[in-house]
């Protein structure tokens, strides 16, 4: 297993490293978790972009995201999608992801043999982010934040009638919504999705500030804004769309009786409500579902597929079992650094009680027993192939 054509082809375009995924022939890190001298930029979450890199190279629209988050003077260089840059002799493109404003999945080409590494991702459009497309290649790093059959996303303009059936009802009640969103991407696809403005729309700062890098990229939102300092009980109730952490804080004690409500993938899951303290859940997530991600794997006609992102060692054996792809699980650390920094939990990370299923019905379907002696080798030489420095 030591010399697997899986780990000759990872040394040779891609690695894993301490600093985070490198592409040795061209010199450039992909979303590096430690200070590089050169990184290519997904998107600008913060699990994904990080500070203290010498030089970001990202979609032009996700530049100002990260001026607005890393400082006005990082040095940053926008790509159009599509834009071919080439460094080294391999030829890097970006290419639409779906996720949030300004996502990226990147092409990477070198001597015939074609890498994509998609971030984050989602297949719904939603007038806001550049709709996902399948880019074909022989290699393919997929995130599986939500890679279990329990997974799967409602129509979203069907949940957005939903959220706008709740801000009506709540409005006859005199009571007014605050609907929690992570200031980047979640807070932006609902203000763009509403159907009605039905009263004002109230923003909290951290998500004022990302709208108006929206607005200037010509997305077009809703006229929404800071809440008047004492807000007062006449008119129709208003909509508040702010951060989980502001929930019962002075900030939004001002608006007098409130409903509180979550919009993310984990509320497809019973019991996840109760732990965000919310009155109402709706299912809308900025990342693939089950289906999706399936969908988006086999679209790109990938042989290999590295996994990163939640569910990723079940997620990868389905593929090797399901599809017959040379899959393995992929170290990373995106996703799941949002224990402890406010700004870090951005990304849609799961509730800390999760109520993830144990084992997915699909997954268990094809096999029932605990990842094959196959898969367990393949994970294990990929992992020892993958950590140059050995186990960390
Ligand atoms: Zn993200
Ligand atoms: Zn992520």
């Amino acid at each position: 297993m030591h010399s697997s054509p899986v780990n000759e082809r990872m040394s040779s375009l891609i690695q894993v490293t301490e600093k985070g995924l490198y592409c040795a022939a061209a010199d450039v890190f992909i979303d590096p978790w430690r200070p590089v001298s050169r990184a290519l930029i997904t998107h600008a979450h913060s699990d994904h972009a990080r500070r203290g890199h010498a030089a970001y190279l990202a979609h032009h629209h996700c530049v100002p995201l990260l001026r607005a988050r890393l400082g006005a003077r990082i040095a940053a260089r926008g790509l159009e999608y599509g834009e071919r840059l080439r460094m080294n002799g391999v030829d890097i493109s970006l290419h639409p992801a779906g996720h949030v404003l300004g996502s990226a999945q990147v092409r990477l080409e070198y001597r015939g043999e074609v890498w994509v590494i998609s971030g984050d991702y989602k297949l719904h459009s939603d007038n806001v982010a550049a709709p996902f497309e399948p880019v074909p290649c022989h290699t393919f790093v997929t995130e599986s934040t939500f890679g279990l059959p329990v997974y799967r996303w409602p129509d979203p303009a069907r949940v957005m009638r939903q959220i706008d059936g709740w801000w009506a009802a709540n409005q006859r009640e005199g009571v007014a919504s605050f609907l929690q969103a992570y200031s980047l991407g979640k807070a932006q696809r609902l203000l763009a999705g509403l159907p009605h403005v039905r009263g004002p729309i109230y923003v909290h700062g951290s998500i004022e500030q990302m709208n108006a890098a929206h607005l200037d990229a010509g997305v077009k939102l809703p006229d929404c804004g800071p809440p008047p300092r004492l807000h007062g009980g006449d008119g129709p109730a208003p909509l508040i769309v702010g951060p989980p952490s502001v929930q019962g804080s002075p900030w939004a004690n001002r608006f007098g009786p409130i409903s509180y409500a979550a919009a993310s993938g984990w509320m497809a899951v019973r019991g996840v409500k109760r732990r965000r303290a919310a009155d109402r859940g709706f299912v809308l997530s900025d990342h693939a579902d089950w289906d999706g991600l399936n969908e988006a794997v086999r679209a790109t006609g990938a042989e290999r597929v590295y996994v990163t992102h939640g569910s990723s060692a079940v997620y990868a054996r389905w593929l090797r079992e399901r599809y017959g792809l040379d899959a393995a699980r992929l170290e990373t650390l995106f996703g799941d650094d949002g224990e402890n920094d406010e700004d870090l939990a951005e990304e849609e990370t799961p509730p800390r009680e999760d109520s993830k299923p144990d084992h997915p019905s699909a997954a268990g379907q094809t096999k029932k027993s605990e990842a094959s002696p196959q898969g367990a080798a393949t994970v294990a030489s990929v992992k020892s192939g993958l950590n140059s420095g050995g186990e960390r």
